[in-house]
């Protein structure tokens, strides 16, 4: 994990927040998963990436509209899907329509 990101998540206001939202989705319906709702939740999820630029943004941190309780198998697909769409975006092809080694 980068400096920035192990910083954020082990700050006060992080563990607060993470903790609200966690109480706040019990009381709504046990504390499932979001997405499948079939396995209980055991991460809070940033809808819209944590990065170095909006780590300080609490708008974006701790903002209970940008957080997800996801179970760890749900969180790990969104997670592998958007590595799998920077890895699309990066992938070039030669003519013959073989991808090309990433630079
Ligand atoms: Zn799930
Ligand atoms: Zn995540």
């Amino acid at each position: 994990m980068q400096d920035w990101a192990s910083e954020f998540y082990h700050s006060k206001d992080w563990l607060t927040t993470r903790k609200a939202y966690i109480s706040q989705r019990v009381a709504v319906d046990g504390g499932l998963c979001e997405r499948c709702q079939r396995r209980a939740g055991k991460i809070v999820h940033h809808k819209k990436y944590l990065t170095e630029n909006n780590v300080n943004d609490s708008a974006v941190t701790l903002n209970h509209d940008n957080l997800e309780l996801l179970c760890q198998k749900c969180h790990n697909i969104e997670h592998i899907s958007q590595v799998k769409r920077s890895i699309t975006l990066e992938c070039k092809f030669d003519g013959y329509g073989y991808p090309l080694p990433p630079i």
